[in-house]
């Protein structure tokens, strides 16, 4: 057996075999069909399309033939892609070259082999369209042409398979790059027909818009461009040019200019007529735009100002005539015959226009370099835009008088909006920290909403504010706390209304809008004028608003209060309530622990009474009672003022409650503590020793003055009505009475004293004052 030489072009063969990238691939109809046609045509037992490999011969199509795949060495075709031309082996058996191949010297061997070659490029063969028989058998020179034919069909189909998903490719890589391919039709008329899909990429159009039949291409091409445009594509639809290349400028949607390089290339049919034109467009703005940077810088001003895309002027000051260019005329919404009638002076914003026309002065007059000022002009709809405008006079008359006078306008209403943007949050910033400090230090809420809302009535020009909070257990949301309302220009009411917020002001909330924006927590923009029974706040009198933003506090998603702002002179926008975010929150939280140290306090507060006070006749409990006395006594030593004390006891008290009962007696004793409160002064304390034992403490009072004290109360006491289910209950008292003195070296001895005159007065035969005598 003798195996096939390498073909000289080996790797060159190699290499396009692999290009082709059909190795091992899935089997195709295209190709089973050719060779189960050839089976058939030849009556032969298989038919193969072979491709030969570095190591194997691999089967694309193989139709009675079982193996995918076969060692080179031993292959018919390693030999058969030697030849230019068909190989065929009528008989392996007398083939010293195959006589005895394994698949020859097997069972039903191969007899039979012919093999065209696949020629895919001059010389280079990469496989082949083959037969085989186990029979010898002779092969006409008809059917040597029929299989080459055949071979050649083969041959297409791989190269249209590979021409195809090549294409494929490089049109992917197209679609995706910075370069859109378009295809123009021609007849009937110039229209695209055809663009790719990264088109908007490139354009800022859509694809849809540009292959709409409504839509002429140069529609999107600047003014400027278009004639040159269309003059260069018309002399390659005549025939006259074969391609075009071209840089022009698209206006976006968004009226942005890009600088689009353009190439295109006719097709032609085979008579040699047009048939269609395709294109390539490439986004080339930034290389374009530092073009034009460079050409700024290095010609001279007024130059620059007409090549670049700029906003222009050009100002006759003779014809009275003003020159705007095209993106000029844009920003200001006008066209370009609106500058001609010269009124461009009465569109500058009243506010701008003294410090726009000193400006302008100073430099006709030569005191400034350049003319350069920042005002508001008055768009074609109705709004003011902000410009930065710089210009120079470029012509003087004789005489020095200018006469014409270049310039540009710089569209900053965005710029300017933004600066207003951060001084706004940088306030409300500034006043979040002002808020919290006085918060922190004063914590009185009404003293924080007097530092927050003239700031922002000021910065939202609004005449009217109020801040109010809903009372904590509040769900009909028709009672406000109101801790500032505000009203510029009127500080007579703003001290009226400081006075009933420090009495605590509450309001009825019976205006709709408010009570919606409470229920709701949605802010409520009025921007037109508003009804005075939708704002009421019952008592509080409002003037009429003609415009109100109403902002709800949160704290935790739950509304606890609201900002009122109103009359604006300027309007409240939506996106106020972006700005006021932080000042709210604040607001809401501080509100929220303004409730919190409320009830903190109310809490202590009722703690310290339980502690100090008698839980059945609400009187000073015997500790605080012992504890004042303690006071007074170490006062009156140091101060020499009088003090007394006069301990009570009820009479016949066991009786009281063995012949009406435990309550009536209890109710007694509460009744006796409400008359005796009553017949004190302020300084007086009355507490409760234990039992029915009640004592007053007396500062001020020396021994008379704390007797007819004494005196008084017995007598009110003899002289109420004591009842227990309708039955009257007589009551009366012993009380003894002692003035602090001298000898008393504690207040026990001092006590002691006053309790010894009470045991007297109850001997004595009860219901009476007695006074304690000096030891
Ligand atoms: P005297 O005139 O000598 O003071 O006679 P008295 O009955 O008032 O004196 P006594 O000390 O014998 O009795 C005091 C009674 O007061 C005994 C007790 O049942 C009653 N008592 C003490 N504390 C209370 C109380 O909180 N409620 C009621 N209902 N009774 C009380
Ligand atoms: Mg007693
Ligand atoms: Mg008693």
């Amino acid at each position: 057996m003798k195996p096939a030489p390498i073909p000289n072009n080996e790797s060159e063969r190699l290499h396009l075999l692999h290009e082709l990238d059909i190795l091992d691939t899935e089997p195709e109809p295209v190709f089973d069909h050719i060779t189960r046609f050839v089976k058939q045509l030849f009556d032969v037992d298989a038919a193969l399309i072979t491709l030969v490999d570095s190591e194997r011969q691999w089967f694309k199509s193989k139709i009675g033939f079982q193996e995918c795949e076969t060692p080179r060495e031993v292959s018919f075709c390693g030999h058969a892609i030697l030849q230019g031309t068909i190989m065929v082996v009528e008989d392996a058996t007398q083939d010293e070259r195959f006589a005895d191949n394994p698949f020859v010297v097997a069972a039903e061997g191969v007899r039979f082999y012919a093999g065209a070659p696949l020629e895919l490029k001059p010389g280079i063969i990469i496989g082949t369209l083959c037969i085989v028989d186990s029979k010898p058998r002779q092969f006409s020179a008809q059917q040597r042409q029929w299989l080459e034919s055949l071979a050649e069909w083969v041959k297409n189909e791989l190269t249209n398979r590979y021409a195809i998903s090549n294409y494929e490719q490089e049109r992917q890589v197209l679609a995706e790059g910075p370069i859109a391919a378009v295809v123009w039709q021609v007849e009937p008329e110039a229209h695209l027909i055809y663009a790719a899909a990264n088109v908007e990429k490139v354009l800022g159009y859509s694809r849809d818009h540009l292959l709409s039949p409504a839509v002429n291409y140069e529609s999107i091409v600047h003014r400027a461009d278009r004639s040159e445009l269309l003059a260069r594509m018309q002399a390659v639809l005549d025939g006259k040019q074969p391609s075009l290349e071209l840089e022009y400028r698209v206006i976006t949607p968004e009226n942005e200019l890009r600088w689009v390089q353009h190439y295109a290339r006719a097709d032609y049919d085979s008579q040699g007529h047009i048939v269609r034109v395709r294109g390539y467009l490439h986004d080339n703005t930034k290389r374009k735009q530092l073009e034009l940077s460079l050409q700024q810088a290095n010609q001279s001003f007024a130059l620059a100002l007409a090549a670049g895309n700029l906003a222009t002027w050009d100002w006759q000051l003779l014809k009275q005539s003003v020159n705007v260019n095209h993106t000029c005329a844009e920003i200001l919404g006008r066209d370009e015959s609106y500058s001609q009638q010269n009124r461009w002076a009465q569109l500058i914003h009243p506010d701008d226009f003294q410090a726009t026309r000193t400006a302008l002065q100073r430099h006709l007059k030569g005191l400034d370099e350049r003319f350069e000022a920042r005002f508001r002009l008055q768009h074609a709809d109705g709004h003011y835009i902000w410009l930065h405008s710089i210009g120079k006079v470029i012509e003087s008359d004789e005489q020095g008088l200018a006469v014409r006078m270049v310039g540009i306008h710089h569209d900053i209403t965005a710029e300017v909006a933004n600066e207003e943007r951060r001084r706004q949050q940088e306030t409300i910033l500034n006043l979040v920290t002002a808020v919290q400090h006085e918060f922190l230090f004063v914590k009185e809420f009404s003293e924080v909403c007097d530092i927050a809302l003239p700031q922002l009535m000021a910065l939202t020009h609004s005449d009217v504010g109020i801040i109010g909070e809903l009372p904590g257990n509040s769900y009909t949301h028709d009672l406000l706390w109101l801790h500032g309302v505000r009203r510029y220009d009127d500080d007579k009411k703003n001290r009226a209304y400081q006075k009933l917020i420090q009495q605590g002001l509450e309001v009825e909330v019976t205006g709709r809008v408010i009570r919606q924006v409470l229920s709701d927590g949605e802010a409520q923009l009025c921007p037109y004028p508003v009804q005075k029974d939708e704002v009421l706040l019952q008592p509080i009198d409002l003037p009429e608003f003609d415009n109100a933003y109403l902002l709800p506090l949160f704290f935790n998603r739950e509304v606890v209060g609201i900002l009122l702002l109103a009359n604006s002179t300027t309007g409240y926008t939506p996106d106020l309530l972006l700005t006021l975010e932080p000042i709210l929150n604040t607001l809401g939280t501080l509100m929220h622990f303004r409730r919190i140290e409320e009830q903190r306090l109310s809490a202590t507060e009722e703690l310290r009474r339980m502690a100090t006070t008698d839980e059945l006749t609400q009187v000073a409990n015997r500790r605080i009672f012992l504890e004042t006395a303690e006071q007074k006594f170490n006062e009156q030593h140091r101060y020499d003022v009088p003090v007394s004390v006069a301990i009570i006891d009820l009479d016949h008290f066991k009786s009281v409650n063995d012949t009406y009962g435990h309550a009536a007696g209890d109710n007694v004793l509460k009744q006796f503590a409400d008359i005796t409160r009553e017949t004190l002064r302020d300084g007086d304390l009355l507490g409760r020793q234990g039992g029915e034992e009640f004592a007053i403490l007396l500062p001020h009072a020396d021994i008379d003055q704390a007797m007819l004290v004494a005196e008084r109360v017995r007598t009110r006491v003899e002289q109420a009505l004591f009842e227990w289910q309708g039955q009257r209950i007589p009551v009366s008292v012993s009380i003894g009475v002692a003035q602090l003195v001298a000898t008393d070296k504690d207040t026990d001895r001092w006590f002691a004293r006053a309790d010894k005159a009470l045991y007297e007065a109850k001997s004595e035969g009860r219901n009476r004052c007695i006074a304690a005598k000096e030891v």
